[in-house]
């Protein structure tokens, strides 16, 4: 069974007596088959390892006992601000949705699609919250996108819309960060959307039941909101998108749909602090380097 991944992570809730009772009401609940808002993170402990746990309201993580040699029943507790955050999965693919919004539409001077714009950003792009982006030397223009990204927590292929939410391991914050120079003058957009750092995730999967309908999607650059847009403006909706990308091809667990940007994208320089933050999952934050 694989570790990870909010639904198999259920799973074994549910099905791992032992663990039940490390881990309070929250899990109890999860195990007795209803879901609550929780927020899952992964992180490299003082140890190297690499770890899961819930983040807490108040910046503690709930880590999982280790795995490795012996099961200990002590949940331990860690400062969010003293780990190494992680992605908070391994994508084999993060598949991208262009001109989502009809107002970013506009301000590309595009027509919106009448199916879903999809296109790719690969492992190699993926970073980490709290990381310096080393993005491309050269380029005119470098662009922040605020996305919700949806976190797969099944492998799954011809997913009807109706059982989307089957396949939803949770939600998390995406920077599609793109590079205009190379993506204005490319089709498939390899150069303009997949270059090492075009990906930050994070900073953690949080359960479908923390992030509402209608959930904020902003970027804020050197503490100044430039996107402010919601979940409920999408042009085609989560499901709408599930069934239209599983018709094509397999989805992984812990592959990730970047749902597209609202208007108010613009460039990153060398030096900016750039925040993505999506109600109910928290702000995934990283510093831009441009050599
Ligand atoms: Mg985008």
């Amino acid at each position: 069974m694989g570790i990870g991944i909010g639904l198999d992570r259920g799973l074994e809730w549910g099905l791992g007596s032992d663990w039940i009772g490390d881990w309070g009401p929250g899990t109890l609940i999860i195990a007795a088959g209803v879901m609550q808002a929780m927020r899952q993170i992964r992180f490299r402990d003082s140890d190297g390892d690499v770890r899961y746990g819930e983040l807490t309201d108040d910046g503690t993580i709930r880590a999982d006992p280790k795995r490795e040699g012996r099961v200990t029943d002590v949940v331990e507790a860690f400062d969010v601000d003293a780990v190494d955050v992680l992605p908070p999965c391994e994508p084999s693919k993060i598949v991208c949705i262009g001109l989502n919004y009809a107002d970013h539409a506009e301000e590309q001077g595009m027509d919106v699609p009448d199916r879903p714009l999809l296109f790719l950003k690969t492992p190699n792009a993926v970073a980490s919250h709290g990381s310096t982006l080393e993005l491309l030397p050269g380029t005119d223009r470098l662009e922040y996108e605020a996305e919700l990204g949806v976190v797969i927590g099944r492998r799954c292929r011809n997913v009807d819309a109706a059982d989307a939410g089957d396949v939803i391991a949770g939600f998390t914050c995406v920077n599609d960060v793109s590079n205009r120079d190379d993506q204005r003058v490319e089709t498939n957009w390899v150069r303009g959307k997949s270059f090492d750092d075009a990906a930050p995730i994070g900073p953690v999967i949080a359960s479908s039941e923390a992030v509402p309908e209608d959930a904020a999607v902003r970027c804020h650059l050197n503490g100044e909101c430039k996107q402010d847009s919601s979940r409920d403006q999408f042009i085609f909706d989560i499901p709408e998108l599930i069934e239209e990308i599983t018709a094509y091809m397999t989805l992984e667990e812990g592959d990730v749909i970047s749902t597209g940007t609202p208007e108010g994208v613009g460039p990153l320089e060398d030096g900016d602090t750039v925040e993505i933050e999506i109600e109910g999952v928290g702000t995934l934050e990283n510093q831009v380097r441009i050599p």
